[in-house]
């Protein structure tokens, strides 16, 4: 480079050629931008790209000849900060993980019926806290509140005094809601009991003694890590203690040497001493996963039938519903929570409810293979093998391998830990991008696949994708691989 381009090259000369951000709005580039999108968002879109052209500058990435470049193509530049301003954030996205309720990807897909009953309660108005007999005001949980009783006690085929009248329901945002609006209302300047094996995270930083401890509530300590008896329950029984409180360890198991009271036992203990026994259960599994092959589960409708005083459950986990957190138990205990005005602070809106509703008829219906967690649950590994295979023969890529091999599903979202499901993957190997990249690259499709990572290679497990979606991968693959004259290199834009 002779002396003087490496002049003219410095920084403070480069900067010098970058248009005044007002000058930019007042020219007749961003003039056709501003026929469409509000001033400010224009001025925001041109302030980035602006500070990323200073940026490299800063950085000595740019010369005087690429920064004229970038400069002549400045509007179009702006204007695609402008398109990616208004597209939405939160996106659908097909789930090849694998994991049938994955939090990060929004935990259980809704079922049809439940869509249906979304827009036809929220697209008008409902009778929401309205009660259309006497023309007077209601409350909103009365949609669900004999309902969810009702499902447990078919579905769980016990005599109907096991799951009594005096049995009621009541919805809140989720199962962490759930379990500090119950500790709160129930325990607040008391103690409550709990095992050590059970002061569990479940994640998302819900931590059972900080949830205890924020709830007004007292923490009692009991038993050891591995261990614990009805034994140690009972010795730490005092005038102060207001609930017995039993835990789903959610995320991982314990092994070996362990010791746990069943239900039952502290069922007992606490009706001896007119203790309620509140369990976080968290699953909603109503479903019997022994059937296919998980066992020794914590299960929701089993908890909910066993006379336990009150149970947490997550209405997004087995349950396949909406997120929400259901509490149900013995009515004195459900009225004392609905009383609490931090209630009020926790309550769901008509979306919930009608999703909650639908999602709950469904099993009475016998319809619960339309609730789509439940139906990926069921779904046999030969079906999966099956699709993936075709899937694997109809993508035609000069730069991607498929194949069809088997793999493991697992449920997710905190229920079944440990546990997994026999199932099918298609396996993709690309020519030039390893793993990694390929994975990043389906990620930046439209819509986005997010696979899993294993064995250097990418799969996508079709469990958790929907049959009619199994043209839509072949398309995008095609679409975007299938090609010998494009470059695999070149990721990202074409595909945005
Ligand atoms: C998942 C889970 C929670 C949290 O449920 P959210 O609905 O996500 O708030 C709480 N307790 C247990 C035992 C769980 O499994």
């Amino acid at each position: 480079m002779t002396v003087k381009a490496a002049m003219e090259n410095e920084p403070e000369n480069l900067y010098r050629r970058l248009p005044q951000l007002g000058a930019f709005l007042d020219s007749s580039a961003a003039g056709g931008l501003l026929e469409t999108f509000p001033r400010e968002l224009v001025a925001d879109a041109a302030r980035n790209v602006l500070l990323r052209l200073r940026k490299e500058i800063e950085e000595n990435a740019l010369t005087v000849p690429l920064l004229e470049r970038k400069l002549e193509r400045l509007k179009e530049t702006v204007a695609a900060e402008l398109h990616d301003a208004v597209q939405p954030s939160l996106r659908a996205v097909i789930n090849a993980t694998g994991v049938i309720l994955q939090t990060n990807l929004g935990r259980a897909p809704l079922s049809q019926a439940a869509l249906r009953r979304i827009h036809e309660v929220a697209s008008g108005y409902c009778n929401l806290e309205f009660d259309l007999d006497t023309g007077e005001r209601s409350k909103r949980d009365v949609h669900i509140e004999k309902l969810i009783p009702r499902v447990l006690t078919v579905l769980s085929g016990k005599p109907a005094d096991r799951v009594p009248e005096s049995t009621a329901a009541l919805v809140v945002n989720n199962c962490a809601a759930a379990t500090f609006l119950a500790l709160n209302s129930l325990a607040e300047g008391g103690e409550v009991i709990v095992s050590r094996g059970e002061l569990v995270e479940i994640g998302g930083g819900f931590r059972i003694p900080e949830i205890l401890r924020k709830s007004g509530a007292m923490l009692r300590e009991v038993g050891t890590t591995n261990r614990t008896r009805v034994a140690d329950y009972a010795s730490a029984i005092t005038p102060q203690t207001r609930l017995i409180l039993r835990v789903h360890r959610s995320n991982f198991r314990l092994e070996g040497f362990t010791e746990r009271p069943s239900i039952e036992a502290l069922i007992e203990l606490g009706a001896q001493n007119s203790i309620p026994v509140f369990e976080d259960q968290g699953t909603g599994c109503v479903a019997r996963l022994d059937a296919y092959g998980i066992q020794d589960e914590s299960c929701w409708l089993d908890s909910a039938t066993a006379g336990l005083s009150l149970v947490a459950s997550s209405g997004d986990k087995l349950l396949g519903g909406p997120q929400c957190g259901i509490l149900v138990g013995r009515r004195p205990l459900i009225d004392r929570i609905r009383e609490n005005p931090l209630y009020r602070t926790y309550r769901v809106d008509k979306l919930t409810y009608a999703a909650l509703e639908t999602t709950l008829l469904a099993y009475l219906n016998g319809k619960q293979e339309s609730i789509p967690a439940v139906a990926m649950l069921a779904m046999d590994a030969e079906t999966i093998r099956l699709r993936c295979e075709a899937l694997a023969a109809a993508v035609r890529s000069p730069f991607l391998k498929t194949e069809a091999v088997p793999t493991r599903s697992v449920v997710g979202g905190g229920t079944t830990p440990g546990a997994s499901l026999p199932s099918f993957a298609v396996a993709l190997q690309h020519t030039e991008l390893n793993e990694h990249a390929l994975a990043s690259r389906l990620r930046r499709l439209e819509p986005p696949i997010v696979s899993r990572v294993a064995n250097q290679r990418v799969l996508l497990d079709l469990r958790t994708v929907p049959a009619g979606k199994d043209a839509t991968l072949v398309a995008l693959l095609q679409k975007h691989f299938g090609d010998a004259s494009r470059n695999p290199a070149a990721a990202v834009q074409d595909s945005r």
